[in-house]
C-alpha cells in the first residue's frame, strides 16, 4: 500500500494531524458532555504537526477567551486553559501576545479574566492557514494547490479601512453562505462552510469557532484566473470607493 502524503506537503505523512487542534475542544470532564465526536483529521509530515510546533496551544490561548465566545467557548477558557496559565506561570500568554495584559472585569468575588493586547498576527495566520489546508484535505479528499488568504473576522482594528472591508466581507459571506450547510458534528465549538466558486475559480470557506470567532478564507487554485475588480483596484490605490453589495453600501478610503 502507498503510504499517504502530509496534508501541506509531499512527505510521506507519519501521524493523524487534528484540524482544528484537539486542544480546542473541551474535555469530557469540563463540558459535562462530549464535544470531541468525530474530530476531524488528516495525514501530516513531523514538521506540519501543529502539536511539534505548540502551535495548537497557542491558537487555543488567542482565540478561546475572546469576549462574545458562547458558553462553550468561556467554559473552555475559564478551564482547562486558565490551568494551563497558572501551571506555566502565564508563560503561554507571552508566546500569544506580542504586548500584553491581564484584565478583569467584575468585582472581586467575581471577575472574569480577559486578554488584552496585540496579538502575534503572523502566527495566528499561520496556524489558520493550515487549519484551511486540513479542511480542504478533510472535504474534497486532495490536497489544495493555489494560494490561500485567511482574513480574521475576529480581530478588532481602529483603521477606517480595515473596518470598512471587515462590515463588507462579513455581509458578502453571509450572502454567499445563506443556503450553504455547516459541517462539524459539534457546532458549538467548530463548524465550517464552503461557498462555490465565483467565476474565476475562486471560493471561501468561513472557520466558526464557539459560534463566535470568525475566519474567512479565499482559496484560488493554481491555474484560476485573477480577478479585476475594479472596486479593490481603487481601494488599494486609496481613491474613496464606494462598494454596493444588496441594499448595502461600503465605503473605502
Ligand atoms: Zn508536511
Amino acid at each position: 500500500m502507498q503510504k499517504e502524503q502530509c496534508y501541506m506537503c509531499e512527505k510521506s505523512a507519519t501521524s493523524a494531524e487534528h484540524v482544528p487542534p484537539k486542544c480546542l475542544f473541551p474535555e469530557f470532564k469540563d463540558a459535562k458532555k462530549n464535544l470531541r465526536v468525530n474530530l476531524i483529521t488528516v495525514p501530516s509530515c513531523d514538521e506540519h504537526n501543529g502539536k511539534k510546533s505548540h502551535d495548537d496551544e497557542f491558537l487555543m490561548v488567542s482565540i478561546a477567551g475572546i469576549i462574545g465566545n458562547n458558553s462553550i467557548g468561556y467554559q473552555h477558557y475559564s478551564g482547562k486553559i486558565q490551568r494551563a496559565l497558572r501551571r506555566t506561570s502565564y508563560k503561554l500568554l507571552e508566546k500569544v501576545f506580542l504586548r500584553k495584559e491581564l484584565v478583569r472585569i467584575g468585582d472581586e468575588n467575581k471577575f472574569i479574566e480577559i486578554l488584552w493586547g496585540t496579538p502575534d498576527y503572523e502566527r495566528l495566520i499561520n496556524c489558520f492557514s493550515h487549519i484551511a489546508y486540513g479542511i480542504y484535505h478533510h472535504h474534497f479528499k486532495q490536497k489544495f494547490y493555489g494560494v490561500l488568504k485567511p482574513y480574521l473576522g475576529f480581530l478588532h482594528t481602529n483603521e477606517q479601512n480595515p473596518k470598512a472591508f471587515k462590515a463588507f466581507i462579513k455581509e458578502k459571506v453571509r450572502v454567499e453562505l445563506a443556503d450553504e450547510p455547516k459541517y462539524g458534528d459539534n457546532l458549538e465549538v467548530f463548524y465550517y462552510q464552503f461557498t462555490k466558486p465565483d467565476n474565476f475559480g475562486i471560493f471561501l470557506v468561513k472557520l466558526c469557532f464557539y459560534q463566535n470567532v470568525d475566519v474567512f478564507v479565499s482559496y484560488m487554485p493554481s491555474g484560476a484566473q485573477k480577478p479585476t475588480h475594479l472596486g479593490f483596484e481603487l481601494m488599494n490605490r486609496g481613491i474613496k470607493t464606494i462598494i454596493t453589495l444588496g441594499d448595502k453600501e461600503y465605503e473605502f478610503n
